[in-house]
């Protein structure tokens, strides 16, 4: 198969694509049928597919691209790293610059407790340095049985068997008989959804006091941390109320385990600050790190560890038998260097918050009042529509969970806008560059959507 040309066969690459190819996340029969969207191109908030046809990237790939596409900067930052130092590990006391510059400037960026990263190469590699590095940090302070992570239902940390069990989506684990042992789940802060005849408040509080219960259920001197994103995305962009986040760390605070915030999606501005603790104003003590990182242009991923933990690993430990062979890979060091400038030199978190962000919101919001529309809920650019068979009334859902949601997305990629389906509800998290006109073609496309399914 050519595709060096710049005309590409759609239907040969959907043939040997189903052929050979098996996909993350995919139900391969359909591909036989329908074939995949085959993307060649990208540039700002723009995909182009094999067939000429120009769609606004609603997700940024996969919450990844802050930037946008097709920044030459990055890719020359690259290129020059190749030049000159390809690939080196960091293993056995060595190390290179770019993995130093980008230690140091992430020290610089994330909140006062990080002042040392541990790299990986994805979020789920990080997620699963998290599930290592809190039992060991309880080893080590002579706690050995304090094991036990708490995660919530719903919640997304990856795909390896760490990640895939400190996540809480049944599905996965029902493929594979997970969780691992020592991962217990609570209840989400999805009031829409689960909220029964609370108020939004009321059931915030209800929510953060089930972590208490957790741990007090299974014992404090038996649990090592709780992992939650800021804002859930994959599993629904679930925004809590406004009384969860302090109410959890009331609760953290008087208790002895770690907190560990994953802000894979909501870390490098996404919610119009650098990182979603920073917007709910928690403390995490391990903070894993990916996609927004490199804007997606190589794949890096990291753990933020906070002084209390790295002190502890650092002087009381000894060697942690732990690493991957691509940790701080140079030429992913050199691109997430590149897109981190660029987000500083154009301000592109402070534009999420003060400019952009709000424009969005309220075009986003403004679908609320479609009568499909249950809730339009936005946090910085991360937002989700709810879809519901009676306006008004959010405890009724469409009798097929999920089919009404894939419709939609599946309108919304035909009039030129992806957008992701989770259950009912639309989701979108577009690179945070767009710009004003974008923001307004995306939200014109999003109506006609609406209007398409209803
Ligand atoms: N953590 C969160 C919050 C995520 O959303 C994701 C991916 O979507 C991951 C971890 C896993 O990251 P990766 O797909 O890079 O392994």
């Amino acid at each position: 198969m050519n595709v060096k040309s710049n005309i590409y066969p759609t239907k040969a690459l959907q043939e040997a694509d189903a052929a050979h190819h098996l996909h993350p996340f995919t139900e391969h029969r359909t591909l036989n049928a329908e074939g995949s969207r085959i993307i060649t191109h990208a540039e700002g908030v723009w995909l182009t597919d094999s067939e000429g046809k120009r769609i606004l990237d609603g997700m940024a790939g996969l919450w990844c691209t802050q930037i946008g596409h097709g920044r030459h900067e990055v890719a020359e930052a690259v290129y020059k790293q190749m030049q000159e130092l390809e690939y080196y590990n960091l293993f056995f006391k060595t190390s290179h610059p770019p993995a130093v510059a980008l230690a140091e400037k992430l020290a610089e960026l994330t909140p006062p407790q990080f002042n040392h990263v541990f790299f990986a190469g994805s979020g789920s590699e990080a997620n699963d340095t998290v599930f290592r590095m809190v039992r060991y940090y309880w080893d080590l302070m002579g706690r050995p049985e304090k094991k036990t992570i708490i995660g919530r239902w719903n919640g997304y940390h990856g795909s390896t068997l760490a990640g895939t069990s400190l996540g809480g989506m049944k599905g996965m684990h029902g493929q594979g008989d997970l969780p691992v042992p020592g991962v217990h789940h609570i209840a989400q802060p999805y009031w829409f959804g689960e909220g029964g005849d609370m108020d939004e408040d009321a059931f915030g509080l209800w929510a953060a006091n089930e972590l208490a219960r957790a741990i007090d259920e299974l014992g404090e001197d038996k649990v090592a941390a709780f992992i939650a994103e800021p804002i859930q995305g994959a599993g629904g962009v679930i925004i809590p109320p406004d009384t969860y986040w302090p109410a959890v760390k009331k609760i953290l605070d008087e208790r002895d385990i770690l907190f560990v915030a994953d802000e894979v999606i909501t870390g490098f501005g996404r919610t119009g600050e650098w990182f979603g603790s920073t917007y709910y104003g928690i403390e995490p003590d391990l903070m894993p790190i990916a996609k927004g990182l490199s804007s997606g242009y190589l794949p890096i991923g990291g753990v933020m560890v906070a002084d209390k933990v790295a002190d502890v690993v650092i002087n009381k430990g000894g060697e942690f038998y732990h690493g991957y062979t691509y940790s701080g890979h140079p030429a992913c060091c050199a691109a997430a260097l590149a897109n981190l400038a660029i987000l500083e030199e154009e301000k592109i978190v402070e534009r999420v918050k003060n400019d952009i962000g709000p424009y969005l919101q309220k075009r986003w919001k403004a679908l609320g009042e479609h009568p499909l529309v249950g809730d339009a809920r936005m946090v910085g650019m991360m937002g989700a529509l709810e879809l519901v068979p009676v306006k008004g009334d959010r405890t009724k859902t469409f009798a097929n969970e999920g089919s009404v949601g894939t419709m939609a997305r599946d309108y919304s990629f035909e009039n030129g806008l992806v957008m992701r389906a989770v259950r009912d509800s639309l989701i979108l998290s577009p690179p945070l560059v767009l710009s004003h006109e974008e923001a307004d073609e995306l939200a014109r496309i999003a109506e006609k959507t609406l209007d398409d399914t209803y």
